[in-house]
């Protein structure tokens, strides 16, 4: 390996800085209250590093983060005062209770969209500080005391001091797993759930099994955070669990970088260290009498939030590492200089490569290269039967008595004036959306009732006419969800780093897809920074990374330039005569359409006005009509 070229991801960086303080620490004469402090920051961070995965990754904002460390906390405190079990039982058997508490807590309140779902979180977070707190055997609001201390490596962690080294260590170990997850198949839906659940379930995800696993995560890093405390502190009651509690760990988030694992650390803390501060400094400003501290510390929190809304983190980010990159390049020996973020290739030499030299050898047949090919439907075949297919949104009949057939490596177009009811049609058969009435065979299965996401894994793959991506991930990333249902290593192993065989072969899947639609060059950049013609081709390259049997396709070539519309044409011909890829098309452009595909589907006003060959279409006069309007 080339040591030059080696780079450690962010969250390794931060855990070897952590770690090298946390052995100087071990050893340094501090202060036993500079120890104490960085004791909490580093709990606080735990369940800061949960948010993160729920709120900032996820899109799933909570503020009932504290009822989880409540849980971690009373679970142990119970069980090691009581039962004299040993505090690591105690651990698992928390980590037990919360992850079925947070199951069923998920279960019922994630499917909310919303302003619901943080006010459940609230609900829930009172309701469990209320059932600490009046419970005979958790010790009613007076809580638990007599709770013993870790043994860990037979060392008695009675000393705060003792406990810092294990704290710090499963921050690190947090921060690490979570980057590992984050980088991984799993990872890429978890962000894919902020903002982009219908095009994840069209590529066959499953997200509610993301939503609740991002959730049941997050509980649990609380959860652990709660078991350290118990068992540092030797006493619990619930006041620290509380609502108010609750909103602090998401402030401390929000803070530092709700989009950032490291942001979780550093709004940990930033805060702790402020509420300090403030309250040292303020009783000596403004006297005894009086709260001060919550109040200034709003203030500058706000300030701090108008500066960087983005949190401490994304503004280090953007501010301090383009100069840290170029001194680095500067300090590099020459020929290995690594080039500064986004000044990738120029962007407008789009060009699509397929029937040129684009096309490799290993695509023939197939998209794939390691993972299992999909079996290919027989030449013939008919691959997609749609029969008197009705839809109505209230009294408009959006799609009235539509049917048709598509056949193996067959291209049909469908077409028709705005409003004439294609996209519904596609929303329909992709099962976006319910049918009113009718049927749709997809492989011989009846699949009108399935979910989008099952029918995608029988082999639909779909792009939108309004685009949906993912901007803020990078073009590779976008197409990988695509490919998301063809892999199968789970989130754990993705932590311990076991996927790395399946990650590279669904790169390189990737980055077929790429190439085939022309976007190979611009990998590696953010979906958001293409223009609208290449994100649309994004959307063709994800749906092709599903190994898709059909391909249904809602006006690619809008906002395509002439030859970029030729080259576009030349792909999907590609893929029809030698991937056996049937493709159902959407487009306006009457040329492209013509030269492309084998059949023509016409309606107006949701109905089927004309089905036929180019020619016979062309020359179908009721068609004639519907475009010119009866103008001779
Ligand atoms: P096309 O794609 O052919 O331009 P659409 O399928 O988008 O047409 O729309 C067909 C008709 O259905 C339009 O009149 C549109 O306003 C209506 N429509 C589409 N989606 C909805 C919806 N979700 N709710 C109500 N009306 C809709
Ligand atoms: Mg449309």
């Amino acid at each position: 390996m080339n040591l030059l070229h080696f780079s450690i991801p962010p969250a390794v960086r931060l855990g070897l800085v952590v770690s090298v303080l946390a052995f100087l620490l071990r050893i340094a004469p501090l202060p036993e209250f500079w120890v104490t402090l960085a004791n909490y920051i580093g709990l606080y961070g735990l369940v800061a590093l949960g948010l993160v995965l729920l709120t900032g990754v996820a899109g799933m904002t909570s503020f009932g983060q504290a009822a989880f460390v409540g849980l971690g906390a009373y679970a142990s405190a119970y069980l090691s005062t009581v039962w004299g079990v040993s505090p690591w039982i105690g651990l698992l058997a928390g980590i037990a209770i919360t992850v079925v508490a947070a199951y069923c807590l998920g279960w019922i309140t994630l499917g909310l969209s919303g302003h619901f779902l943080p006010l459940c979180t609230i609900a829930w977070g009172i309701s469990l500080f209320y059932l600490f707190g009046n419970l005979d055997y958790l010790g009613k609001f007076d809580g638990i005391t007599g709770i013993p201390s870790i043994v860990f490596l037979g060392m008695d962690l009675s000393q705060g001091r003792d406990n810092f080294v294990l704290i710090w260590l499963f921050v690190i170990w947090s921060c690490v797993a979570l980057h590992h997850l984050l980088n991984s198949r799993s990872g890429r839906v978890l962000k894919a759930l902020k903002g982009g659940v219908l095009m994840a379930e069209s590529c066959g995800v499953a997200t509610m099994e993301y939503k609740l696993l991002a959730f049941i995560l997050a509980a649990v890093l609380a959860a652990l955070s709660g078991w350290l405390y118990a068992h540092l502190q030797r006493a619990v009651n619930p006041t620290a669990f509380n609502l108010t509690a609750g909103i602090g760990y998401l402030i401390m988030a929000v803070v530092g970088g709700v989009g950032y694992l490291g942001g979780a650390v550093v709004g940990a803390i930033v805060i702790t260290l402020l509420n300090n501060w403030l309250q040292n400094i303020l009783p000596a400003l403004l006297g005894q009498s009086g709260n001060y501290e919550v109040i200034v510390s709003g203030i500058l929190l706000i300030a701090l939030l108008q500066k960087s809304p983005k949190g401490i983190w994304y503004w280090v980010d953007v501010n301090l590492s383009p100069p840290l990159l170029r001194l680095c390049n500067i300090l590099r020996p020459p020929g290995v200089k690594k080039p500064l973020q986004g000044s990738g290739p120029a962007l407008n030499s789009l060009s699509i490569n397929a029937g040129s030299k684009g096309l490799s050898a290993n695509t023939a047949n197939t998209v794939n290269t390691k993972l299992p090919p999909r079996p290919r439907a027989q030449r013939g075949q008919v691959v997609l039967k749609v029969k008197e297919v009705c839809k109505s949104f209230g009294g408009l009949k959006a799609v009235n008595a539509v049917g048709f057939e598509v056949k193996a490596s067959q291209i049909v177009g469908l077409i028709g004036p705005n409003g004439a009811g294609k996209s519904t049609l596609f929303n329909l058969i992709s099962g976006v959306l319910p049918l009113s009435s009718g049927s749709i065979e997809f492989l011989g299965h009846a699949v009108q009732t399935l979910p989008a996401r099952m029918r995608a894994r029988l082999g639909m793959g779909r792009s939108f006419q309004h685009v949906r991506l993912m901007g803020q991930m990078s073009v590779l990333d976008n197409v990988l969800i695509g490919a998301h249902t063809r892999a199968h290593s789970t989130w754990l192993g993705a932590i311990f780093r076991f996927n790395q065989a399946e990650e590279l072969a669904l790169r390189e899947i990737g980055q077929e897809c790429l190439r085939l639609v022309g976007l190979q060059d611009v990998a590696q950049q953010l979906a958001d920074t293409l223009s609208l013609g290449q994100q649309r081709l994004l959307e063709i390259a994800r749906a092709l990374a599903s190994d898709p049997i059909l391909l249904l396709l809602d006006e690619p070539a809008a906002g395509l330039r002439h030859f970029e519309k030729q080259e576009l044409q030349r792909t999907l011909k590609y893929l029809s005569a030698e991937c056996g890829i049937s493709v159902l098309i959407v487009e306006h452009d009457m040329d492209f359409v013509m030269g492309l595909v084998d059949e023509l589907v016409v309606m107006e006003f949701g109905n089927p006005i004309a089905h036929g060959s180019p020619a016979q279409v062309r020359d179908n006069p009721l068609v004639i009509e519907a475009y010119l309007g009866g103008i001779d």
